[in-house]
């Protein structure tokens, strides 16, 4: 979508299915996840995607401010997704814009569903979500890191939820959408899910595809969402991990 490159590229993809940066129609780039990197929040994770670069950070359940925004019946998810000035390769103009408000829209979607929000009502849950360097498809990076921060902040949810893109570059449709195939692609699909139970809980499209290739690319994307899944749960198990390593070491001295 984003309009900061001006020629396109000659091609997107070879004719034996390699895309313009190396990888195959079906891999993905690479995707490490860390949690608990801020002292200061209740919960966080940081997520490495690609060339992405983003922060997630947790506050709550505490008291919203001001008070007739509360619900009574169940707390009030809040998402800011926010891109820092140096996040893209064209200096963005710092603060909110049309897209932030968006996508800040499109993560609160995603996530709301796998929250038990019933159990605080009256109260907040904040979630912050910080672009420090883009590379395409920090929506559903910025999902899957937010959904680990909430875990993080133990905040009772009935799964984390994982995201991911596919696009159509021709007839080929292809995983994980890089910077020039969102730029100069024909269509590509952002899908978020709650892999525990199979379940869907954001999706969107740009461009066009068949229904068959609708299909096929939902399909792709759930896959994929499945070995997110993997990497977020290992994540969390390494952040205990790393405290029970600690407290071993402590009592062996
Ligand atoms: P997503 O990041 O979820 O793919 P978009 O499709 O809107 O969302 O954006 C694709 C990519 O375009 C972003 O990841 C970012 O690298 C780039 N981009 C978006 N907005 C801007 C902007 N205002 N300035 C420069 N680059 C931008």
């Amino acid at each position: 979508m984003s309009i900061f490159i001006e020629k396109p590229p000659e091609k997107l993809i070879d004719e034996d299915g390699t895309r313009i940066d190396g990888r195959k129609p079906d891999e993905m780039r690479p995707v490490r996840i860390e949690v608990g990197i801020l002292e200061n929040a209740d919960g966080s994770a940081y997520i490495e995607w690609g060339g992405n670069r983003i922060l997630a950070a947790v506050y709550g359940p505490r008291e919203l401010h001001p008070k007739h925004l509360a619900q009574p019946d169940k707390a009030v998810l809040r998402c800011r997704y926010n891109m820092a000035p140096f996040s893209t390769s064209t200096r963005k103009k710092p603060g909110p814009d049309r897209r932030s408000i968006e996508l800040s829209k499109v993560i609160r979607e995603a996530l709301e569903p796998s929250l038990f929000l019933h159990e605080f009502p009256g109260t907040t849950i904040d979630v912050f979500v910080e672009v420090l360097r883009s590379d395409a498809g920090t929506r559903v990076a910025g999902t899957t890191a937010a959904s680990v921060a909430l875990a993080d902040a133990g905040i009772p949810m009935r799964g984390l939820v994982s995201a991911c893109t596919v696009g159509r570059v021709g007839d080929v449709l292809v995983l994980d959408v890089g910077h020039e195939e969102d730029q100069w692609g024909d269509a590509d699909l952002a899908l978020s899910m709650l892999v525990d139970y199979n379940e869907i809980t954001l999706l969107q499209m740009d461009g066009t595809l068949t229904p068959q290739q609708l299909k096929q690319a939902i399909g792709m994307a759930m896959d994929a969402c499945k070995k997110i899944h993997e990497l977020q749960k290992q994540a969390i198990r390494e952040k205990y991990l790393k405290i029970v390593r600690e407290i071993a070491g402590e009592t062996s001295t």
